[in-house]
Protein backbone atom coordinates (compact mmCIF):
# COMPACT_ATOMS: atom_id res chain seq x y z
CA UNK A 1 0.00 0.00 0.00
CA UNK A 2 1.49 3.30 -0.48
CA UNK A 3 2.01 5.80 1.81
CA UNK A 4 -0.26 8.50 2.56
CA UNK A 5 2.20 10.43 4.95
CA UNK A 6 5.77 11.43 4.11
CA UNK A 7 8.14 9.83 6.89
CA UNK A 8 11.73 8.67 7.35
CA UNK A 9 12.58 5.05 5.65
CA UNK A 10 12.87 2.52 8.15
CA UNK A 11 15.10 -0.01 6.29
CA UNK A 12 17.92 3.15 5.38
CA UNK A 13 16.67 6.02 7.54
CA UNK A 14 16.22 8.39 4.06
CA UNK A 15 13.54 10.56 3.69
CA UNK A 16 10.05 9.07 1.76
CA UNK A 17 8.10 11.66 0.26
CA UNK A 18 4.55 11.12 0.47
CA UNK A 19 3.40 8.54 -2.19
CA UNK A 20 7.25 7.62 -2.93
CA UNK A 21 7.15 4.43 -0.96
CA UNK A 22 5.26 2.31 1.60
CA UNK A 23 3.41 1.91 4.59
CA UNK A 24 3.69 -0.55 6.99
CA UNK A 25 1.16 -1.13 10.35
CA UNK A 26 3.28 -1.50 13.21
CA UNK A 27 2.69 -4.45 15.00
CA UNK A 28 3.72 -3.37 18.65
CA UNK A 29 2.26 0.02 18.48
CA UNK A 30 -0.46 1.91 16.96
CA UNK A 31 1.53 4.02 14.49
CA UNK A 32 2.55 2.91 11.14
CA UNK A 33 6.30 3.00 9.41
CA UNK A 34 7.37 3.79 6.00
CA UNK A 35 9.85 2.14 3.73
CA UNK A 36 10.77 3.25 0.01
CA UNK A 37 9.44 0.60 -2.66
CA UNK A 38 12.84 -0.40 -3.51
CA UNK A 39 14.19 -0.65 -0.07
CA UNK A 40 10.90 -3.36 -0.27
CA UNK A 41 13.17 -5.19 -2.16
CA UNK A 42 16.05 -4.96 -0.85
CA UNK A 43 14.75 -5.67 2.49
CA UNK A 44 13.49 -8.84 1.52
CA UNK A 45 16.63 -9.85 -0.25
CA UNK A 46 18.06 -9.83 3.18
CA UNK A 47 15.81 -11.67 4.93
CA UNK A 48 15.84 -14.45 2.26
CA UNK A 49 19.67 -14.22 2.90
CA UNK A 50 19.90 -14.48 6.51
CA UNK A 51 17.54 -17.37 5.91
CA UNK A 52 19.87 -19.18 4.15
CA UNK A 53 17.41 -19.34 0.83
CA UNK A 54 19.28 -18.13 -1.89
CA UNK A 55 16.93 -15.91 -4.43
ZN1 LIG B 1 14.65 3.31 2.01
Amino acid sequence: MRNRFSGYCYYCTQFVAKGAGHFEKRQDAKGFRVIHAECVFKQREDKQKANGVTA
